[in-house]
């Protein structure tokens, strides 16, 4: 999202250095957020990626108070979201919705997708204190308008969940959402459990949604080509840190850390070649107990000296746009070199 100069939008999401651990029996607790901080704007599509265990889902958890956060902060519109979300959520959360890999995590397999709908309208309106009630036509209707917005036919709402396709089913999930007049949604990985033509319909009416209705968007995906292809800004992950950040048009022309170059690398060319040469060398090590100064460098083909003893921080790099930041000492020195490096 572009913002004018000199008028800032205060931030909808605030992270501040948020410290995830989850505890292990027999072993030092599993740090899978180790100090993250991210501000997403009202109406902002931010796409977060990064390989499987990197925190992502940690990450959603974190910011929609599913997560035991042991350090930093999080607060949503100025509320501050709970460390552990058992217990009842504050009504000024609800307008923090998440969208799961797996839709039937939000939907009860025994009620009519409708019924499900005007069971959240209802919720909400006794959040905000009004009284309109399940039996209220007005409640019916809304919940059919949501169900249209996302592109499912009519009488969709007198069906249950296992009648849908895949697809079908997240878009009733993203209607469920929907019903709780959302202002930011977090989806963790929305459309990797769905077919190809699926997954571009599913990531395409989130990113609509989004723009249409001035929904900030948290869009989750191990793949770089679906978050590259729908957000204003790209979040690079590794291993519990948050790597690069940056507008998605320097994420694709001038990737600084070689970690988003080694992502991009792996990208399928479209022309159907293949993809280009794997740059990523050797496993994911345990987050649990990651390599001393840079997370990076055991699997680094520009590692030096300080990168094996000092760990860096999220710096504008030279020549990057405002918001854009890097955690590399390489990058930080240097001049932006062009993709597929
Ligand atoms: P991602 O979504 O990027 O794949 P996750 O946030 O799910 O990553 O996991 C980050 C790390 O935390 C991984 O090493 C994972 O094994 C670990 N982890 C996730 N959930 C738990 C849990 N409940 N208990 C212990 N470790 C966990
Ligand atoms: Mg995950």
């Amino acid at each position: 999202m572009s913002v004018p100069a000199g008028h800032p939008v205060a931030p909808l999401l605030r992270v501040e250095d948020v410290v995830v651990e989850y505890p292990r029996k027999g072993l030092p607790p599993m740090r899978a957020l180790a100090g993250v901080g991210l501000e997403i704007a009202p109406g902002e599509v931010v796409g977060i990626v990064g390989e499987s265990g990197c925190g992502k889902s940690t990450l959603a958890r974190a910011i929609t108070g599913l997560a035991p956060v042991r350090g930093g902060s999080v607060t949503f519109d100025g509320t501050p979201v709970g460390a552990m979300g058992r217990r009842r959520r504050d009504p000024g959360l609800l307008p923090l919705q998440m969208v799961f890999q797996d839709p039937n995590a939000s939907l009860n397999p025994r009620r009519t997708i409708g019924a499900q709908i005007q069971e959240v309208v209802v919720a909400r309106e006794r959040a905000q204190g009004a009284g309109r009630g399940r039996r209220d036509p007005e409640t019916a209707r809304e919940a059919a308008d949501a169900l249209r917005r996302v592109g499912l036919p009519e009488g969709a709402a007198d069906k249950y969940p296992h009648e849908f396709s895949g697809g079908q089913r997240q878009r009733a999930a993203i209607a469920r959402a929907l019903a709780s007049h959302p202002r930011m949604i977090v989806a963790d990985e929305p459309v990797s459990a769905l077919d190809a033509s699926a997954q571009a319909a599913v990531a395409n009416l989130l990113r609509d949604l989004s723009r249409e209705e001035g929904i900030a968007l948290a869009f989750i995906s191990h793949d770089l080509a679906v978050v590259g292809a729908l957000a204003d800004r790209v979040v690079v992950m590794y291993l519990g840190r948050i790597v690069e950040t940056a507008t998605v048009e320097e994420i694709w022309n001038a990737p600084r850390h070689p970690y988003t170059r080694a992502l991009l690398a792996a990208v399928p060319v479209p022309d159907g070649s293949g993809s280009r040469p794997e740059a990523l060398a050797g496993e994911v090590p345990d987050p649990g107990s990651p390599p001393p100064g840079c997370r990076f460098h055991p699997r680094c083909p520009l590692a030096v000296d300080r990168c094996r003893t000092d760990e860096p921080v999220l710096l504008r790099a030279p020549g990057a746009a405002s918001e854009s930041e890097v955690a590399c000492w390489v990058a930080q020195a240097a001049e932006p070199a062009s993709a597929g490096v």
